[in-house]
């Protein structure tokens, strides 16, 4: 579903962000995306998004080179991705349904058939008695799960988290990965990235892991360099 081949991406002359990084993230993964600051995981995001296009080497998603799409249909190959930040960007003037609702506003669906999937899918992420509450009502929590909900009602195959429990604390960290874990279970592929690592221990997931840009370890569970660092902590 997705073939990174040979990618590097340099913002500049001398320094790669990415570097010879070839992977392959088949359909119904759930991954990982690890590495310290710095290390080239939001440049993996905005590669995967189309923000950004290689220096060098190509990426497949689906059945197409995304590197070749055209700025016109950039929002339709988006389309197919659901995204989730660290910081949830709701729309603040807006609540709970109608934050979700939007993502279906924007691509046409008419106003009976929204009704039906945003309480369809609020009732998924467990907030269908918050539909009307504003965003400054809710918890971190709660803003990440309407996120989520925006970002799967039309159903993408790909859901892309970047740092989605950075803001949050333990209890609700642990929710918000259920959440993602019950989205893969359903049949979307999931791929995270995030820098803790002990969600990630205890999650026993695939691991890519960036080091300076490169690829350094992919295989499930955490490497014994990083089991080690978190022994000593
Ligand atoms: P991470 O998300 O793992 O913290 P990034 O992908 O943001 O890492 O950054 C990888 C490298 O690219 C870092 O050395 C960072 O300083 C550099 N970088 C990131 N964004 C830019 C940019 N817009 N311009 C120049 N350098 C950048």
């Amino acid at each position: 579903m997705i073939r990174f081949n040979k990618v590097s991406l340099k913002y500049d002359k001398d320094t790669y962000a990415v570097q010879d990084l070839s992977l392959k993230i088949e359909e119904g993964e759930f991954v990982f995306i690890v590495g310290k600051t710095g290390a080239g995981k939001s440049t993996l995001f905005k590669l995967l998004t189309r923000e950004l296009k290689p220096t060098s080497g190509s990426i497949k998603v689906f059945k197409d080179n995304i590197e070749y799409i055209s700025n016109k249909n950039i929002p339709y190959y988006r389309r197919k991705l659901g995204v989730v930040f660290q910081d949830f960007k709701l729309l603040e003037d807006r609540n709970v349904y109608e934050n979700v609702a939007f993502a279906q506003e924007v691509i046409g669906v008419n106003a009976f058939k929204i009704k039906k999937h945003v309480i369809k899918i609020l009732n998924l992420v467990g907030l269908r008695n918050k539909a009307t509450k504003m965003p400054y009502e809710l918890s971190g929590g709660e803003k990440q799960k309407v996120a989520i909900a925006r970002a799967i009602i039309n159903k993408p195959k790909i859901l892309l988290a970047d740092e989605p429990t950075g803001n949050l604390d333990e209890m609700s960290t642990n929710e918000i990965i259920g959440l993602l874990n019950t989205i893969n279970q359903n049949g979307t592929t999931v791929i995270i990235i995030t820098h803790d690592m002990h969600l990630v221990e205890r999650m026993n997931k695939r691991v890519i892991r960036l080091d300076e840009g490169n690829l350094v370890y992919d295989d499930y569970g955490l490497d014994n360099q990083i089991k080690n660092y978190l022994k000593n902590e």
